[in-house]
């Protein structure tokens, strides 16, 4: 089907974008890639009368590694920051969340403000930006501010963001020294959104022991979902395949997930269980630690 008729207004710097959508309020939406927003308008799941087209204004793109904090501007497209020189070394589970999003066409058009504003519950940003303490920037008609991710995703499509509020840019924090991570997911075919996908972060301290450990996880809930208890309980301890099967556990026990039609509930919690003990155990050995017979 074809997209409802919209006016198109292409604003050239953020206050005026801002300006527009607080001019037209609900009939209003921001456009940055166009990869889920314009698949809404053929489908006719969104009518808005009006199209603000952010990719006119300047200074929104662009991603750099500055010490332990990755900052991405939020029209940075997708595949710009699978492509960040020297990323995929020092914290290879972006790089492997990223391509696992649609395809490369889908990455090299869609953005990373784009994948966290739409806030799909198994968006492999949302799990970035959770497990990577990502502060989020927010600029609308009451100024800007800025929000933690684990505040700004709210649940299915939904997110903080305010009427008329754009997301400007994000900071992620990328730690440094003894760490490894890993991102897996199952998703049917390739491309397709995951039925369970888990980040995994694990910093060693001297001694080889989990100094401090980051789980989160996409496609099982309402949100993407980080999960303390499980995260508290690898602090400390030995990495070994048993401890790993704890965590995974733990994790399992935390989730609600739904049943449709692409998986049950059941099973869904069962995937996500053996996708955190493979993801552990392979960050663990990026890091240089650990019972090698974790990985299996
Ligand atoms: C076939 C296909 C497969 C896909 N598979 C995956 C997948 O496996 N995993 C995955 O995560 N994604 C997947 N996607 C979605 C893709 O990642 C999109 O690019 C992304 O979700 C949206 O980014 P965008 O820049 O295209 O945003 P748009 O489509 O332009 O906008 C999406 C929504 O976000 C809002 N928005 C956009 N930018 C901003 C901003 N800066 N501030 C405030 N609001 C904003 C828009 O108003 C709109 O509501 C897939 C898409 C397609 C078409």
């Amino acid at each position: 089907m074809k997209p409802p008729p919209f006016e198109y207004l292409a604003p050239r710097s953020l206050d005026e974008a801002v300006a527009a959508l607080a001019e037209h309020g609900d009939e209003a939406k921001a456009m940055a890639g166009g990869q889920s927003l314009v698949p809404l308008l053929a489908f006719r799941l969104a009518r808005p009368s009006v199209i603000v087209d952010l990719n006119g204004i300047g200074g929104l793109d662009g991603a750099r590694l500055d010490g332990d904090t990755l900052e991405v501007g939020a029209l940075t497209r997708q595949r710009d920051v699978e492509r960040l020189p020297g990323l995929r070394e020092r914290c290879p589970m972006i790089v492997e969340a990223i391509e696992q999003v649609g395809h490369v066409a889908i990455r090299n058009r869609g953005t990373v403000g784009g994948s966290l504003a739409h806030a799909d519950p198994a968006a492999e940003w949302t799990a970035l930006a959770l497990a990577l303490d990502a502060e989020l920037d927010l600029v609308g008609p009451g100024g800007a501010r800025t929000v933690p991710a684990a505040e700004f995703l709210i649940s299915y499509f939904t997110t903080a963001l305010g009427p008329g509020e754009l997301l400007t840019g994000l900071r992620l924090n990328v730690p440094n020294g003894r760490s490894g991570s890993c991102f897996l997911e199952l998703a049917r075919r390739h491309g397709d959104f995951a039925i369970a996908g888990v980040g995994a972060l694990v910093t060693l301290d001297g001694e080889g022991s989990v100094g401090d450990a980051r789980v989160a996880l996409i496609g099982v809930g309402e949100r993407a979902v980080r999960v303390a208890a499980a995260e508290e309980l690898l602090r400390g301890r030995r990495p070994t395949a048993e401890l790993f099967a704890e965590a995974a556990a733990a994790v399992q026990a935390e989730l609600d997930p739904n049943s449709d039609v692409h998986a049950t509930a059941d099973y869904r919690r069962h995937v996500a269980g053996v996708l955190v003990r493979r993801a552990l155990a392979t960050a663990v050995g990026r890091a240089g630690g650990g019972d090698r017979d974790g990985a299996a």
